[in-house]
C-alpha cells in the first residue's frame, strides 16, 4: 500500500501534525478527518475576544481549506470516524465507508464534562468547546441582555472565569459558583487564587466559593431559570455555563484496544501502544520517565505533540519535553503560566500585585524546597518568557532572589 497518513481530528494537533509531515518532506497522501462542520479554527478566542464581539468569525480560522489543499492535505469536514480496525489497517467512517492507512494519528481532543444533576440538560445550560457551543452561548447572552436575565457560571476554572469576565464586559449580571474553597486551586498559588477572586469581585461578579449545587430549576418551557443550592436558596439564571473540566476523547482508542488511562497513553514522541498509531493533543496522557501520567490541555501541548508525532512518522526522534506553558485572558489581565506547580510548598511574589486591581504587573514563583517549579505572570510577559528559559535550563533562583526585583534573574541563565 502507498503511504497514507490518516489523522482523526482537524483541530490544533491534527493540523500541526499534517503540516509538520509536509514540512518534514513526507510525500505520501495525508487525510485530515474532522467531525465538525467548520474547517480548523482557534478555540481560545471562543471564551475571550470572539464571545466579547471584538473579533469576527474570519479571525477564528486557523487554516483555510485552500491553504491545506495547497500543501496537498485532504481535509474532510462533517466526517466522523466510528472505529479503528487495527488488523485491517483501516478506519471506519460513520457513513459506513472505510479508509486504509499506513500510519494513523489520533488528535480527537476532549469533551466538556456534563453536570450530573437534575436539570443539567435543560435548555440554556451550555458548555463551551466548539464554535457551535460558542454561538449558542452568544445567542443566549444576547437574550439575557434583552430580557435582563442573569448569567450563572458553574465552575471557576479558566474557561468559566473567561466567560464570566466576558459576560461582565457585556454588562450582564454574573454569578460564579465554584465548589472548591479557592479559585483554580490545583494550579495557582493561594495568593493568586485570592487575587483572582478579588479581581472578579471588583468587576461586579458575585463569586461563591465552596458552592454546593443540588439541582437546576426550569421554567414552563423547560428552559433553565435558576440554580438550586444546598441551603435551599435559588440563584436565578437565564443562562448557565458549565465549565467543570473536560475528558479526553479516547473511546476510539479504547475500543481498538490501545492503552488508555484518563487519555490515550503516549510516550514523549506521541507513540501509543501500537507502532502504527500515534496521538497528540488534549486526547493524550503522556507517560513521564518516573512512570506517572501527564495530561495537558493547551495549544502548546497540541502543537508540540503534533510536531513530535510527525517526526516519529518520519522515523525521527523529537520528544516533547519543553516546559509547559498556558495563558488566560480575563478583563485586561493576561495570565501566562510556565511549568507545573504541583507539589509547590513555598511561593515568592515579584512585582506589584496592585491591591487596587488596576496596577498589577507581577509574577508568582512556585518552589518545592529551593527548586523552581513554575511561574505565573500577570501582565508581565518578560517574566514569563524568562521563566520558560529558566525552567528549560533547570536554573533556579532562591525564593529571596525571585522576590527581589533588583536581582537579575537573567544572570542565572548566563552561568
Ligand atoms: P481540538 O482542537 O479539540 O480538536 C479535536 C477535533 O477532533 C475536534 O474538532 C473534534 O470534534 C474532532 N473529533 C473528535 N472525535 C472525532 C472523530 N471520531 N472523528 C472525527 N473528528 C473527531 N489553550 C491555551 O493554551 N490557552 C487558552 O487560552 C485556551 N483557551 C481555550 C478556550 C476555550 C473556550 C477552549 C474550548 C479551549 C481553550 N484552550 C486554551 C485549550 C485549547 O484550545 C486546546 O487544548 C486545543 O484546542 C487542543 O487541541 P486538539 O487538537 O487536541 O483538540
Amino acid at each position: 500500500m502507498t503511504a497514507h497518513i490518516v489523522i482523526i481530528g482537524a483541530g490544533q494537533a491534527g493540523v500541526q501534525t499534517a503540516e509538520a509531515l509536509r514540512a518534514g518532506g513526507f510525500a505520501g497522501a495525508i487525510t485530515l478527518l474532522g467531525d465538525e462542520p467548520h474547517g480548523p479554527y482557534h478555540r481560545p478566542p471562543l471564551s475571550k475576544a470572539w464571545l466579547a464581539g471584538d473579533i469576527g468569525a474570519e479571525q477564528l480560522v486557523m487554516r483555510a481549506p485552500e491553504a491545506l489543499a495547497r500543501k496537498n492535505i485532504a481535509l474532510r469536514t462533517h466526517t466522523q470516524v466510528s472505529a479503528i480496525d487495527r488488523a485491517a489497517r483501516q478506519v471506519k467512517l460513520a457513513d459506513g465507508s472505510t479508509l486504509p492507512y499506513s500510519g494513523l494519528v489520533l488528535a480527537t481532543g476532549s469533551t466538556p464534562r456534563s453536570l450530573p444533576l437534575i436539570g443539567g440538560d435543560a435548555q440554556g445550560v451550555l458548555a463551551l468547546r466548539s464554535r457551535i457551543d460558542a454561538s449558542a452561548i452568544a445567542e443566549r447572552m444576547a437574550r439575557c441582555i434583552e430580557q435582563q436575565l442573569p448569567v450563572v457560571v458553574i465552575g471557576g476554572g479558566f474557561i468559566g472565569l473567561e466567560v464570566a469576565a466576558t459576560a461582565r464586559k457585556k454588562g450582564l449580571s454574573v454569578t460564579v459558583l465554584e465548589a472548591a474553597p479557592r479559585l483554580l486551586g490545583r494550579v495557582l498559588a493561594p495568593m493568586l487564587s485570592d487575587w483572582y477572586a478579588q479581581l472578579h469581585r471588583s468587576h461586579g461578579v458575585n463569586l461563591v466559593l465552596g458552592a454546593q449545587i443540588t439541582a437546576l430549576e426550569t421554567d414552563a418551557q423547560a428552559a433553565v431559570s435558576g440554580v438550586r443550592m444546598a441551603d435551599g436558596s435559588v440563584v436565578p439564571a437565564g443562562l448557565v455555563v458549565v465549565g467543570i473540566g473536560v475528558s479526553a476523547n479516547e473511546q476510539l482508542a479504547r475500543d481498538a484496544g490501545l492503552e488508555c488511562e484518563r487519555g490515550i497513553v503516549v510516550d514523549a514522541c506521541g507513540r501509543t501502544s501500537d507502532p502504527l498509531i500515534l496521538a497528540a493533543g488534549d486526547c493524550t496522557a503522556r507517560r513521564l520517565p518516573d512512570g506517572s501520567l501527564l495530561r495537558l490541555e493547551s495549544v502548546q501541548n497540541a502543537t508540540e505533540q503534533g510536531k513530535s508525532v510527525a517526526a516519529a512518522l518520519l522515523g525521527q526522534e523529537r520528544p516533547f519535553t519543553a516546559t509547559p506553558w498556558f495563558w488566560s485572558d480575563q478583563y485586561d489581565k493576561k495570565l501566562q503560566m510556565a511549568g507545573l506547580s504541583g507539589g509547590a510548598d513555598q511561593w515568592a511574589v515579584r512585582g506589584d500585585m496592585g491591591g487596587d486591581m488596576v496596577a498589577g504587573s507581577f509574577s508568582v514563583y512556585h518552589f518545592k524546597g529551593n527548586k523552581l517549579l513554575a511561574v505565573d505572570s500577570v501582565n508581565a510577559s518578560r517574566d514569563h518568557l524568562q521563566a520558560r528559559k529558566l525552567l528549560d535550563a533547570g536554573a533556579s533562583p532562591t525564593p529571596q532572589q525571585a522576590a527581589d526585583v533588583g536581582f537579575d534573574l537573567g544572570g542565572l541563565l548566563a552561568k
